[in-house]
């Protein structure tokens, strides 16, 4: 264990855990975008960053990715600390200026609604966390989209841009993207779901009788634990 202090908390904490998850252990906020316990940090968002002391050593760090250490002092508010986030938040909103939660982060943090920066187009909602494709290769395990382009161009995409014959219209990462940039339709019924440009058909439930998962989705469990596909024929609530 090691002792340290977070906002003038004194905190103890294990060696190796990194900053964000001892604030968020203790009730102390960091702001982030990029964050998910499902999937290993990669500081990509930048807003999660804090002033960490050791020693005579001030540094700005990346709480999701910087390990606490015996006696370090950090402050995640300092003035420093905010003209960075304020920095960043303008950036993000620079390229994506249609973003409603890049807008509230903005209005919380007392940065202009109007971008300092000139936006790049004013309908992309990406901001490159690759949150999505990290769930979709690392919880989901089929790695179904991924970055074409380059520079302003870059953007999140199936291959070529085409229908993914390995989506399964799970919508993990529609439900993961920080800031909805993934569009996920489902029609009034229920009975399909349309993601990455492409209809799914979802499974009805046997029990309540209401649509709960795309039939692709269902088959790719079964196939993967070995569960027979009937035995996925009840929803999750009436199991
Ligand atoms: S909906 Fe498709 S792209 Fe999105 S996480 Fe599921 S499998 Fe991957």
């Amino acid at each position: 264990m090691v002792n340290l202090t977070i906002d003038n908390r004194k905190i103890e904490a294990e060696a190796g855990q990194f900053i964000l998850d001892v604030a968020r252990e203790n009730g102390i906020v960091i702001p982030t975008l990029c964050s998910h316990e499902s999937i290993e940090p990669t500081g990509s968002c930048r807003l999660c960053v804090v002033e960490a002391r050791q020693g005579k050593k001030t540094r700005i760090v990346t709480s999701c990715l910087y390990p606490v250490a015996k006696g370090m002092i950090v402050d995640t508010r300092s003035e420093r600390v905010m003209n960075v986030r304020r920095l960043v938040l303008q950036l993000l909103l620079a390229r994506c200026p249609g973003s409603e939660q890049l807008k509230e982060m903005a209005a919380e943090m007392g940065v202009e609604a109007e971008p300092r920066f000139v936006p790049d187009t004013d309908n992309v909602k990406c901001i490159l966390c690759r949150m999505c494709v990290r769930t979709c290769e690392k919880v989901v395990g089929v790695s179904a989209i991924g970055f074409s382009y380059r520079g302003p161009e870059k953007n999140v995409c199936t291959p070529f841009k085409e229908e993914s014959e390995t989506c399964i219209g799970c919508g993990a990462c529609a439900y993961i993207c920080p800031t909805g940039h993934i569009e996920m339709e489902t029609t009034e019924t229920g009975d399909t779901r349309t993601i990455w440009g492409r209809t799914f058909k979802m499974k009805i439930c046997k029990v309540c009788g209401r649509y709960f998962a795309p039939e692709d989705q269902l088959v790719y469990i079964s196939q993967k634990t070995g569960v027979p596909i009937e035995d996925l024929a009840v929803c999750i609530s009436c199991r």
